[in-house]
């Protein structure tokens, strides 16, 4: 083995341990859970929006009018996913935010309606959460359409 080998293996071997923690971490923070399991924690209508992927009927939920300081949280695995910083009247009747904390959000394609939209989910339960828009306001012009059944709201102390 040459030198320029021998380091280059030095360093895949420092490194990989680090790189397969880091997988191990992530996984560990995935909350997983049965469709049995989820049923013992939500109610009917929270398993409906989060492990269906349903949309709550629009103006139903209170968070829609919500003008207090506070987190809002996943209400599956209680993940801080926005602050009312974030959150904006849009005027669509659903909770709605420009903005959600970094690392806990994910999207996919969702093609239930003729024009796909994009779905998301909280990332670490897979909690359905809502759909997100590009009319929202600035600085990021997005819209996260939130299902109110999908949070709780922690008004700040
Ligand atoms: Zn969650």
């Amino acid at each position: 083995m040459n030198k320029r080998k021998f380091i280059k293996v030095l360093i895949l071997g420092l490194l990989s341990p680090l790189v397969s923690l880091q997988a191990l971490a992530q996984q560990i923070k995935k909350v997983i859970k049965s469709d049995t399991e989820w049923k013992e924690i939500l109610t009917n209508h929270q398993f409906y929006i989060l492990r269906e992927e349903g949309t709550e009927k629009p103006f139903s939920s209170a968070f829609n009018d919500e003008k207090r300081q506070g987190e809002y949280l996943c209400v599956g695995c209680k993940t801080p996913l926005f602050s009312s910083k974030m959150k904006y009247d849009s005027g669509t009747g659903w909770p709605s935010f420009f903005e959600h904390y970094p690392n806990v959000i994910a999207t996919k394609l969702d093609f239930k309606l003729l024009m796909p939209r994009t779905e998301y989910h909280c990332d670490i339960c897979g909690g359905h959460q809502g759909h997100v828009f590009n009319d929202g306001p600035q600085p990021t012009g997005k819209r996260y359409c939130n299902n109110g059944a999908g949070l709780i709201f922690i008004p700040k102390a």
